[in-house]
């Protein structure tokens, strides 16, 4: 409450994207304002201490913004405005897929026969809600190729973990004690993470030339401590792993597990799964191929699928399909217990499996279809500027490299990526995977039309003309954004968690 307010008429003259700072609320606060009514009822009011005992009332009084519900309508509207969303433009994010997700789904997740039944009312009260996780299950099952799934972890990360648990408990059953993942250097962070907190040590696997694992560097990694493999396939370069079934079969010659990292399944839906590729566990990120965008700040789902000889280790209860027809919640045999307090985040599971009925077997393998020939397009038609790191056919995402635009001008992918906002488009993924110098990821998904793409590769081309007649400008880039050029360094370093911290 310390700076004067000024919350009347600037919502009329705001620009939408402007550079002012939106004040916070407790700057606009005036003491007694408030956003609601209360309309007496004829009932006599009760004292404080007549509703809570007085031993547990607070003393201090809590400071609570007084603004009016014009004011805290307009300042919410305010801040959505300098947002940059799926539903504003294209957000082609490599690794991390921000495709648009239709509002069918979110209509689903809204229904409130879903959405107000708590998560531990009994099976008998909540028969709909286990069809649909069992349903899901079969369904996700159908497309990676597995047994049975776990529909608990909470994100992709928790679903590496959930599936290393398994790989861990499969193996010590088995009175087996191996110490070593073998993991490619292309892999996504999670992965080596994942590895240590599962109890293991990560064996680094080098790729090749063509950005595939190599597959002499593999055999030679190979031992009889080798618990298992982490692949993401297409991996994160963005390729098809080729020699897939060799891998496959010589990681099952030591007595290894695969682990299918599926975080991302636009590639390959409906045109390969990875229980043919010889994969026993296998997570999926829900919340970046079916129906909930990624990073969105909001709950994602992780499920893990596993063959036949996993099946027994699952994480329970789990929702089950009994012999009479109804359902139940039962805990596998040698379950590894709980990965969530609950069931998992069930509104994300059930636009999961409104967005894969509603598609159908060949809508879901239109999907891949689009996303693959997408970024191929893309790969092709910024070639002059951006070639990409391996110049192949790609998969749903393509790597391209700005070390053209570094020798000769001095401007780097990050500063493409950055003039890239002032022109309406989200970055890519930047320096990521590490294995490519000066990486721009882009991953266009299926939902981008090709006037889109084309609009994007025409921003990028102004971008390259900037780069040689003012490479300075695009050091600055954006400059038209709510936030310019930040210290992303800093940012890490001096954490400043409140609003109104002057330091
Ligand atoms: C996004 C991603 C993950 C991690 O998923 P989260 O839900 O963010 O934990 C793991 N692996 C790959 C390849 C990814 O793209």
């Amino acid at each position: 409450m310390s700076k004067a307010p000024a919350p009347g008429g600037r919502a009329a003259s705001a620009p939408i994207m402007g550079h002012e700072s939106e004040p916070t609320l407790f700057q606009m606060s005036v003491p007694d304002r408030s956003a609601y009514q209360l309309r007496t009822t004829g009932v006599p009011a009760l004292e404080l201490d007549q509703l809570v005992p007085r031993a547990h009332l607070n003393e201090v009084v809590v400071a609570i913004a007084e603004v009016s519900e014009r004011d805290l309508v307009a300042h919410f509207t305010r801040l959505s405005h300098r947002q940059f969303s799926v539903d504003l433009g294209m957000y082609p994010l490599g690794s991390c897929t921000m495709k648009y997700n239709p509002k069918f789904c979110d209509a689903i997740a809204n229904d409130p026969g879903l959405n107000a039944v708590h998560p531990g009312a009994p099976a008998s009260l909540s028969q709909g809600w286990l069809e649909i996780m069992v349903t899901l299950e079969e369904k996700l099952c159908a497309i990676t190729g597995m047994s049975a799934a776990t529909l608990q972890p909470a994100a992709g990360a928790a679903g590496e973990l959930t599936g290393l648990l398994l790989m861990r408990a499969f193996h010590e059953t088995n009175g087996d004690d191996r110490r070593r993942v073998l993991i490619p250097d292309s892999a996504h962070g999670t992965n080596p993470a994942s590895v240590t907190l599962g109890g293991y040590e990560v064996t680094t696997v080098p790729s090749n030339e063509r950005g595939l694992v190599d597959l002499d560097a593999l055999k030679a990694a190979l031992g009889p401590d080798v618990a298992g493999i982490m692949l993401t396939n297409p991996n994160t370069v963005g390729l098809f792993e080729e020699e897939i079934i060799d891998i496959a079969r010589a990681v099952h010659d030591v007595g290894g597990l695969l682990y299918y990292d599926g975080a991302n399944l636009n590639a390959i839906l409906g045109a390969v799964r990875p229980g043919d590729m010889g994969f026993d566990i296998v997570h999926m990120n829900l919340h970046k191929t079916f129906a909930t965008p990624h990073g969105g700040g909001g709950p994602g789902a992780g499920p893990v699928a596993v063959a036949q000889r996993l099946v027994d280790f699952l994480p329970g209860p789990k929702a089950t399909r009994m012999p009479d027809g109804s359902f139940d919640w039962v805990a596998p045999e040698r379950s590894i217990g709980r990965v969530h307090g609950w069931h998992g985040n069930s509104l994300v599971l059930a636009r999961a499996l409104s967005y894969i009925d509603v598609h159908g077997g060949e809508g879901l393998t239109r999907v891949a279809q689009h996303a693959v020939l997408n970024a191929n397009w893309l790969r092709h038609r910024l070639r002059a500027i951006l070639p990409a790191a391996y110049d192949r056919v790609c998969m749903h995402e393509c790597t391209l490299k700005a070390t053209e635009l570094k020798a000769k001008f001095g401007v780097r992918g990050l500063d493409v990526a950055k003039a890239l906002l002032e022109e309406g488009f989200h970055a890519p993924t930047v320096y990521f995977p590490l294995i490519v110098e000066e990486a721009l990821m882009f991953e266009p998904t299926e939902t981008e039309s090709v006037q889109t793409l084309e609009a994007l590769a025409q921003a990028i081309e102004r971008i390259a003309q900037r780069a040689q007649d003012d490479p300075e400008s695009l050091h600055r880039a954006p400059q038209s954004t709510p936030v310019s050029r930040v210290d992303e360094a800093r940012a890490a370093r001096h954490l400043i968690a409140t609003a109104d911290a002057e330091r």
